[in-house]
């Protein structure tokens, strides 16, 4: 035995509640899901299980695509795969830019050689869409790259009729429905979502580590017609699609227990069914937020089109940003983010999303965070926030 056995202990972490952006806490069953026997990667019991979890993407996109599989890697994987399996150098791409998930689609776009022109918009608010169909009808761009849900900035960007301009011109959008999938309607075939990104992390109920994609024949063709072959091996949408599809041609291993893990979640929202599970982000949501306001803090962003996963908490004035969250870990095992860019040191990012997505939990937050505000110097009345929360639950059942 090593001598020096004493140095690294058997794992025990504690026994967080994750009301960040992300991760969250996984239900308990997908959780052992990622713990069953492994089986190998052409094991007919194995590819049974990637046919159903093809079948239960595209149950939660809502679309009848033949490709719909998830990406093995993180989100960015995801929306990485999809750029530089379609970009090549030199393609034109417009890019709403309104948060820092918009300057990570122009960034990626970028890495592929393509040209960009961002179709910017403040912080906080939601795009202009004349100024994006202007840009659209100037440019005539090969792809047109979205974020649904900025988790930056707690703004839902609505997509229902941006698709339209985009194909009278000839071009293919993407978006990033990372944030949004399974938590708010995300309708990729009703909107015309040519190829449509999520994660594993946030509203699918999942720990990080892969990346649900899902994308029309249209974008098949243009895959199939590139003139040079994908940079990238790995993130090749044409190689992985032939692994998943009926030809089963080898690519990567498949993460095996990710992929249990991915089904039972995916699973669930099945049997919750996709209508209720959306209210219930929106009642922990409207009880979030009722709860924050009550205790004369501020919502960052456009309230009309606030995300009902998320608050952007503004920063009371004389509180210390990181010495709240040090605190909320420490006193009460929770954890919140902090935030990006501008908003870094003035802001929180608060979520309850997938499992966490519950009322019950959102009070019990809402208790800590008072808690720790009025430790922290905050003048915060005592008891509103959940009298204000408790009130708009109620309302909303
Ligand atoms: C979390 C997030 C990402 C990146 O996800 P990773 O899983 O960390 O790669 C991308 N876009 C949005 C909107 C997100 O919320």
């Amino acid at each position: 035995m090593n001598p020096d056995v004493r140095r690294y202990q058997a794992l025990g972490p504690s026994p967080r509640r994750l009301f960040g952006t992300g991760p969250m806490n996984p239900d308990p069953r997908v959780l052992r899901a990622l713990g069953l026997p492994l089986l190998g990667q052409f094991d007919p019991e194995f590819t049974a299980i990637m046919n159903e979890v093809g079948d239960l993407c595209r149950f939660v996109f809502r679309t009848s695509n033949g490709q719909a599989f998830p990406i093995s890697g993180t989100s960015r994987a995801g929306l990485e795969a999809g750029l530089c399996s379609v970009l090549e150098p030199h393609d034109r791409v417009v890019v709403g830019v309104a948060g820092r998930f918009g300057e990570l689609l122009a960034e990626i776009s970028t890495r592929c050689g393509a040209d960009v022109t961002p179709v910017l918009a403040e912080w906080g608010r939601v795009l202009d869409p004349d100024a994006l169909r202007k840009a659209v009808a100037e440019v005539r761009p090969k792809v047109v790259a979205l974020v649904h849900g900025d988790t930056s900035t707690g703004v839902l960007q609505p997509l229902e009729n941006l698709a339209g301009a985009a194909h009278a011109h000839g071009a293919a959008v993407l978006v990033d429905a990372v944030l949004t999938l399974g938590g708010v309607p995300v309708e990729t075939d009703r909107w015309g979502l040519d190829i449509c990104v999520a994660g594993t992390q946030k509203c699918l109920g999942c720990p990080s580590g892969m990346a649900p994609i899902t994308y029309t024949s249209d974008v098949e063709r243009l895959i199939a017609g590139r003139h040079m072959p994908v940079q990238s091996n790995y993130l090749d949408l044409g190689q992985i699609q032939a692994y998943w599809g009926p030809e089963r041609l080898n690519h990567h291993t498949l993460p095996t227990s990710m992929t249990y893990g991915l089904r039972e979640a995916l699973r669930l929202i099945y049997e919750e069914g996709l209508e209720t599970r959306w209210a219930r982000h929106h009642r922990a949501g409207a009880a979030l937020h009722a709860g924050i306001e009550a205790m004369g803090l501020r919502l960052f962003g456009d309230p009309a089109h606030r995300l009902p996963m998320l608050a952007i908490v503004e920063v009371p004035a004389g509180v210390s940003e990181p010495g709240v969250r040090e605190m909320l870990l420490r006193r009460h095992n929770m954890e919140i983010m902090a935030a990006f860019g501008a908003l870094c040191g003035r802001a929180w990012r608060i979520g309850f999303m997938g499992y966490n997505a519950e009322v019950q939990n959102v009070l019990q937050f809402l208790e800590a965070f008072e808690d720790v505000l009025i430790a922290s110097g905050a003048r915060v009345p005592r008891g509103d926030a959940i009298d204000a929360a408790n009130a708009r639950a109620g309302s909303g059942r």
